[in-house]
């Protein structure tokens, strides 16, 4: 299994210490941080659709007026 690689800056990254395990698989805190900013950016520019329920049964359309 090859090392595993940053998946912002596509850097490896390698865990050095125990205690810096806490951006992986990042190579660093920073890229982290960048992810998570791409994740929020997507969130507010899609459209809000909260539809988790399947309901697909419900051929219920109401009329429009
Ligand atoms: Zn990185």
């Amino acid at each position: 299994m090859p090392d595993p690689r940053c998946p912002v800056c596509g850097q490896p990254s390698a865990r050095r210490s125990p205690g810096e395990r806490s951006a992986f698989p990042f190579c660093s805190d920073r890229c982290r941080q960048v992810d998570l900013a791409r994740w929020f950016g997507e969130r507010y520019a899609v459209p809000a659709e909260e539809e988790d329920a399947p309901g697909d049964d419900d051929a219920t359309v109401t009329g429009q007026g």
